[in-house]
């Protein structure tokens, strides 16, 4: 089977078992979503979305964190962990946010990445799912199983998103990302991958053979 072919089944699989896709972090607009992303670095979409029901509460906009105070934002999101550098992005992408964008959040790639705290891969969260522009998120799942499944050689996001451009038709860009990581924490799990129960093993050249205990 040529590659082509390859991904158009893959694809279909991923549509067929984690069907419409729905961001994972919590928000009602674009600045919820980009703190939520900047929250989420090292830390898993559960514990961001316990996070941010509150805090969304006592900062209930864009100037409530410029305005917040470093120690105090940093006590709300310690659980989120890397808490000192969080806070201190956030305030200061907030205040970047209202003095050159009227509190509202660009959705071009260059603006968004020179945001403190916005990477690429945060840019790409936005611009998909707030702006819908076509765009692929590489996170560690996605790096991780895109390798495994053949579709890349790289280990570098930026190389491994521009490859992914190239081989997967636009209207699955954003969906590859978000159903990439429901697949890593179902099925293709990072230390021990279920690849006796997994709906690509077949498609995949790195399926892990079952050992069969001999005792
Ligand atoms: S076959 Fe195994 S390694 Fe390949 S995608 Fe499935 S779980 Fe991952």
């Amino acid at each position: 089977m040529d590659r082509a072919e390859r991904v158009k089944q893959i694809l279909e699989l991923l549509d067929k078992n984690y069907g419409p896709v729905k961001c994972y972090l919590d928000h009602e607009n674009a600045w919820q979503l980009l703190i939520a992303t900047i929250l989420s670095a090292q830390c898993t979409d559960e514990r961001v979305n316990i996070v941010t029901k509150n805090l969304f509460k006592k900062y209930p906009s864009v100037r409530a964190f410029a305005e917040a105070e470093l120690t105090e934002l940093e006590t709300d999101i310690h659980s989120t962990g890397f808490y000192h550098n969080k806070a201190k992005n956030i305030i200061s992408c907030c205040q970047s946010l209202l003095s050159l964008y009227n509190g509202e959040v660009p959705s071009d790639i260059n603006k968004l990445t020179a945001l403190a705290g916005v990477g690429r891969k945060t840019a790409n969260v936005i611009r998909g799912n707030i702006f819908g522009i076509p765009s692929i998120v590489v996170d560690t799942h996605v790096k991780r199983i895109t390798k495994l499944l053949g579709l890349t050689d790289s280990s570098d996001p930026v190389k491994i998103e521009h490859e992914l451009m190239d081989i997967l038709p636009e209207d699955h860009w954003i969906s590859y990302n978000i159903q990439i990581i429901a697949h890593g924490r179902k099925i293709c799990v990072a230390r021990k991958p279920k690849c006796e129960i997994c709906f690509l093993s077949h498609l995949c050249p790195h399926i892990t053979p079952v050992i069969k205990s001999t005792t």
